[in-house]
C-alpha cells in the first residue's frame, strides 16, 4: 500500500543460503544468497516453480527454520526462533477434529496468553469477518474445504500478525471458492480491516500472483536465486479481463519463461551441486512427457507455428510449472525453441508434426544420441554382451549426480522417453533395459549420423 518505500523494513534478509543434506549425505543447495526487505504495507507474492525452495524460503523468514548462511532480521533484530508478529496460512489448513471452529480460531489466542473472555470475543469477530457466522460451533468434519481453509485464516489472523505469510493458501480450493477468498482477504487487507502490516503469499500460479500483489519476486529453481523483483502498480479491484492486467501477466510470463533464454540453459542446470568435482557433471532432462509434447507442438502448428506461451498454458490448462518441463523438452529435441514468451516450431518441428508415428520415433531417437543419460544407457548396453543391464545399475550411477528422489526421476523420464522411440526395451517385470538386434543396429546408425 502506501509508503513502503520509506518505512523501515519489516523484514531483511542477507545473503540466505539453504542447503538440506541427503541421506548419501551430500548437501544440496536449495537458496542462494538470497537478500530482500518486506516493508510495511507491501504485498508480496514469491513466485517460483515447485520445489524451487520458496517453502523454505517462508519458514526462515517465519523463524520456523534456520539458515545455513546469512541473516534474518526483523524490524532490524536477528530471527532465532519462530517469529511471534508473523502467522501462517497453509495449503490446507490442519485444524483440530475434535475442537469446534470457534475452538479453533481460539488456539492461536490461548498460546499468546489472552485470556478466555477476550479470547472468545476475539474469535468471534473473526469468525463473522472472515465469512463464517453461524459455524462458531461446528466441528471441522461438517465443512466444506472452502469453509475449513476460512478457519485457517482466522485463525492465522487472530494474533493479529504483522506479517500474514501463506504457503499456497487457494491452491487446494476448487476454482470459485479460491476466487472469493482472493477478493475477501483483499478487501480486508485494502480496506485495512486487519492490522497486518505486510503479506507474503507463496504461489506458483502468475495471474494468481498479478491479480493479489503489488510485488512479484520471482525465483530460479536449483538453486533458488532471485530473478526478478518487479512491482505490480494496477490499481484494486484488479479485473482479470483488463487489457493492463493481460499485459502485466504476459509480462511475468515472459520473466519465468526467460530463464531458459539460453535454450539448453534449463536442460543443463544444476539440480545439485557437483557430488565430485573430478567426475563429469551428468546433464538433467527435463520433466516433460512425451504425449504432451505431442499435443503442443500440434497446437503450435495449427497457430502457424509460433504461439505465446501464456496463450498455450492457458489453452491447454497448465500451469507454467506444468508448461515449462515440456517446452524444454521440445527445445532439447531442436523441435521448438522459446523468444520472449513466444514458442516457435523449428523446420525439425514441422516434420515432427507432419510425420506418423514411426517417424516421430525416429526423430527422437535420434535426438537421444545427443543427450548424456541417453548416451550413458547406449554405451553400457552395447557393452554388455547380452545388452541387457538391470535398471537399479542405472539408478546408481544417477544417485551420484542427483538427489535421490530427482535420480529415480531422470531414471523414470528416461525410460519412458527411451521406450517411445524405440532407443531400447524396457521389461517392466524384470526392470532390465535391453537392446534387441534392430535396435543395435539402428544405434550404431544413430551415433554416425549425430558425429
Ligand atoms: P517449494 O515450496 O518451492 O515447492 P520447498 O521449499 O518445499 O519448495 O522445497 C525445495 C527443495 O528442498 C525440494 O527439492 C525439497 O525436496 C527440498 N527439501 C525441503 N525440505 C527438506 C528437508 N527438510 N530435507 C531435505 N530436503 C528438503
Amino acid at each position: 500500500m502506501q509508503n513502503s518505500q520509506h518505512s523501515e523494513p519489516l523484514v531483511r534478509l542477507l545473503g540466505v543460503t539453504k542447503m538440506y543434506v541427503q541421506p548419501d549425505n551430500y548437501d544440496i543447495l536449495i537458496l542462494d544468497d538470497i537478500t530482500l526487505e518486506i516493508r510495511p504495507g507491501e504485498f508480496v507474492a514469491l513466485l517460483g516453480p515447485s520445489g524451487s525452495g520458496k517453502s523454505t524460503l517462508l519458514r526462515i523468514i517465519t523463524g520456523l527454520s534456520s539458515p545455513s548462511f546469512g541473516t534474518v532480521l526483523y524490524r532490524g533484530r536477528p530471527v532465532t526462533g519462530p517469529n511471534l508478529h508473523a502467522a501462517m496460512v497453509f495449503q490446507s489448513f490442519a485444524l483440530y477434529p475434535w475442537l469446534t471452529v470457534l475452538q479453533n480460531v481460539e488456539l492461536g489466542l490461548q498460546a499468546k496468553g489472552v485470556l478466555p473472555a477476550e479470547r472468545h470475543d476475539r474469535a468471534v469477530k473473526l469468525i463473522d469477518l472472515i465469512g463464517l457466522n453461524g459455524y462458531e460451533d461446528a466441528f471441522p468434519k461438517e465443512l466444506s474445504g472452502g469453509m475449513r481453509q476460512r478457519v485457517g485464516f482466522a485463525r492465522a489472523l487472530a494474533v493479529e500478525p504483522e506479517l500474514l505469510c501463506m504457503d499456497e493458501p487457494f491452491s487446494a480450493l476448487d476454482f470459485l471458492t479460491a476466487e472469493n477468498l482472493r477478493s475477501e482477504l483483499l478487501d480486508l487487507w485494502l480496506e485495512s480491516k486487519i492490522p497486518t502490516r505486510a503479506i507474503l503469499m507463496v504461489t506458483h500460479g502468475i495471474e494468481e500472483a498479478v491479480y493479489m500483489a503489488d510485488r512479484i519476486i520471482i525465483l530460479s529453481k536449483n538453486p533458488a536465486r532471485i530473478v526478478s523483483d518487479m512491482p505490480i502498480a494496477l490499481p484494486y479491484p484488479r479485473n482479470r479481463k483488463d487489457p493492463a492486467f493481460m499485459q502485466m501477466v504476459d509480462t511475468v510470463y515472459k520473466v519465468v519463461t526467460g530463464w531458459d533464454d539460453n535454450p539448453h540453459q534449463s536442460a543443463v542446470a544444476d539440480l545439485s551441486e557437483p557430488k565430485n568435482p573430478d567426475r563429469p557433471h551428468l546433464r538433467p532432462i527435463p520433466h516433460g512427457h512425451l504425449s504432451m509434447l505431442s499435443g503442443l507442438l500440434e497446437l503450435v502448428a495449427d497457430r502457424g507455428g509460433r504461439d505465446d506461451l501464456y496463450h498455450l498454458g492457458s489453452e491447454l490448462l497448465l500451469e507454467v510449472d506444468d508448461l515449462l518441463p515440456v517446452t524444454e523438452t521440445a527445445e532439447l529435441f531442436h523441435l521448438a525453441e522459446v523468444k520472449e514468451g513466444d514458442l516457435y516450431l523449428t523446420d525439425l518441428g514441422h516434420q515432427f508434426v507432419e510425420a506418423d508415428v514411426s517417424k516421430r520415433k525416429e526423430i527422437i531417437r535420434n535426438q537421444l544420441y545427443d543427450i548424456p543419460i541417453f548416451r550413458l544407457i547406449d554405451r553400457v548396453l552395447r557393452s554388455k554382451t547380452n545388452h541387457a543391464m538391470v535398471k537399479e545399475f542405472f539408478n546408481d550411477i544417477l544417485e551420484e549426480h542427483f538427489s535421490v528422489e530427482e535420480a529415480e526421476r531422470q531414471l523414470m523420464i528416461a525410460i519412458n522417453w527411451g521406450r517411445f522411440a524405440d532407443f531400447f526395451h524396457y521389461d517392466t517385470d524384470t526392470e532390465l533395459l535391453y537392446l534387441a538386434d534392430d535396435q543395435l543396429l539402428s544405434s550404431q546408425e544413430g551415433v554416425q549420423d549425430s558425429e
